[in-house]
């Protein structure tokens, strides 16, 4: 797991932004007013219209059976061109309509300078697809190009969550927390979305390589474009970024390393973990977001165990695989104080996810209980708002506290490589947790512990 600290936007800058902020609010008024963009308008880039009528073009939410469909790499040359195809038929519509989104956030938001570097991003993102939306991809050259756009795609999008947390930051004085968390909901779970249809495809890509017509031979193993070893060998039970045989178990023991590293570092100990239930279990499922939820639910456990003394009482870890029902709502989360609902158009809360459509799917339900204390009844309606957080630290200061927090994160998707701080790690590990429609509910016994249950669907036997 990677834990490289990004410190890409100095704090210092902080001053410079707030007087830029006041000298704004000088000038706009802080009402539902809107950014005119066709004044921004540069070379190369999408037309106001043409982003207006992609946004509005029928989206489908995505599911795991999708990102399966072309098979186990390495793909034939057919196969590898209809994924191509696929990639291209999901992105124009999903960038367009988040640049949508952005262009309709009030006026002080969006001059913000964190905010309008993500809409740009996006603008440019969705001009490098567009050429390659008028025709299809018929060759392996168009598609090689095609995979350096999609791989330019994740880089220009890798820094958007400290980016855009930083931006809402700036603006907090001016837009409702609950307005901050609606928008930030709906753009974070696009973005998952977005992500993983492009590194799903670069992914193949990199993991087939033909070059023939021929299909390649499936003894062949998987070796990514620019590996020299074996060590870069694809394992074979991946399929793109999804691995088709995840033991919850075993990255429940990688983060717990992670987490507990952080702990020593941070309080001096580290709590025991104990995995209880079905430690075999496995399922398909993205391992990258599997990590992250985990990683995010264990800080917490790790923190308020620590936090209220009780260090020595082991956190209990119980995983249950169940088969899914076909056809049944994903459970319930147990909180309605987000207060959110999602356009009818948008990708997130799958209708179609996994459970629905496969019959062979599978629910895996991991219950993380900690002697932590509780969560204070006053804190518990706050606990899903993006930037909430009850952490504070010598070293962050009032003003600048969750600001200084957005430098400790990684690279890897925007993980906080600090135990707490930030206050996305609930909200947007329930946005991975529902993105395929699992769940994540948390149950506090106030003076006591707390109990978090996380529900991730995924799809049965792959072959
Ligand atoms: P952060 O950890 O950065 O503060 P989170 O979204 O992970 O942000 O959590 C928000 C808040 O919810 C925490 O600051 C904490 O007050 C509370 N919380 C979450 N999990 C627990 C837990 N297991 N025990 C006690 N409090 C918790
Ligand atoms: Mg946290």
């Amino acid at each position: 797991m990677a834990a490289t600290v990004l410190a890409a936007m100095p704090a210092r800058g902080n001053v410079r932004l707030l007087r830029t902020r006041s000298r704004l609010i000088r000038h706009a008024s802080t009402s539902q007013k809107t950014w005119d963009w066709s004044n921004h308008q540069s070379t190369g880039d999408v037309a106001r219209d043409e982003v207006a009528q992609l946004a509005a073009s029928p989206r489908r939410p995505l599911t795991l059976a999708d990102l399966l469909r072309h098979g186990r790499p390495p793909l034939s040359k057919d196969a590898l061109l209809a994924s191509a195809n696929f990639t291209l038929s999901l992105l124009p519509a999903r960038l367009a309509s988040r640049i949508q989104a952005l262009r309709n956030l009030p006026f002080i938001v969006v001059s913000n300078p964190h905010v309008s570097k993500i809409y740009q991003n996006y603008r440019h993102s969705l001009s490098t697809l567009l050429p390659y939306q008028q025709r299809r991809i018929t060759t392996l050259e168009e598609e090689n190009q095609f995979g350096d756009v999609l791989a330019d795609l994740v880089q220009t999008h890798t820094n958007t969550i400290p980016v855009l947390a930083r931006g809402f930051l700036e603006c907090r004085k001016y837009v409702s927390p609950a307005d901050v968390t609606r928008f930030l909901d709906t753009h974070l779970r696009a973005r998952i979305g977005t992500r993983l249809i492009a590194e799903q495809h670069l992914a193949l890509h990199f993991a087939s390589q033909p070059v023939s017509d021929e299909p390649p031979s499936r003894s062949k193993p998987c070796v990514t474009k620019d590996s020299k070893d074996a060590k870069d060998v694809v394992p074979s039970n991946y399929i793109g970024v999804i691995d088709t045989a995840i033991q919850p178990a075993r990255i429940i023991r990688l983060c717990e390393d992670f987490v507990g590293e952080i702990c020593e570092l941070k309080y001096g100990v580290r709590p025991r973990l104990v995995i209880g239930g079905e430690p075999e279990a496995s399922f398909a499922h993205v391992p990258v977001h599997v990590e992250y939820i985990i990683t995010e639910l264990l800080k917490n456990a790790f923190r308020a165990t620590i936090e209220s003394g009780n260090e020595r009482e082991p956190i209990e870890v119980t995983i249950a695989a169940a088969p899914d029902v076909p056809g049944k709502e994903p459970p319930v989360t147990g909180d309605a104080d987000m207060g959110f609902q999602l356009d009818s158009n948008d990708e997130a809360y799958p209708s179609e996810a996994m459970g629905a459509s496969n019959p062979s799917s599978q629910s895996i339900t991991i219950r993380i209980r900690d002697r932590g204390g509780g969560i204070p009844p006053e804190v518990l309606p706050h606990i899903w708002s993006y930037s909430f957080t009850t952490f504070s630290d010598m070293d962050f200061n009032a003003e600048n506290g969750n600001l200084d927090a957005l430098n400790t994160i990684s690279s890897s998707g925007g993980h906080p490589s600090s135990i707490a701080g930030l206050g996305y790690g609930l909200p947007l590990s329930r946005a991975y947790a529902e993105y395929f429609g699992g769940s994540i509910a948390v149950q506090s016994l106030w003076g006591w512990g707390t109990d978090v249950y996380l529900t991730l669907k995924g799809v049965g036997k792959v072959d």
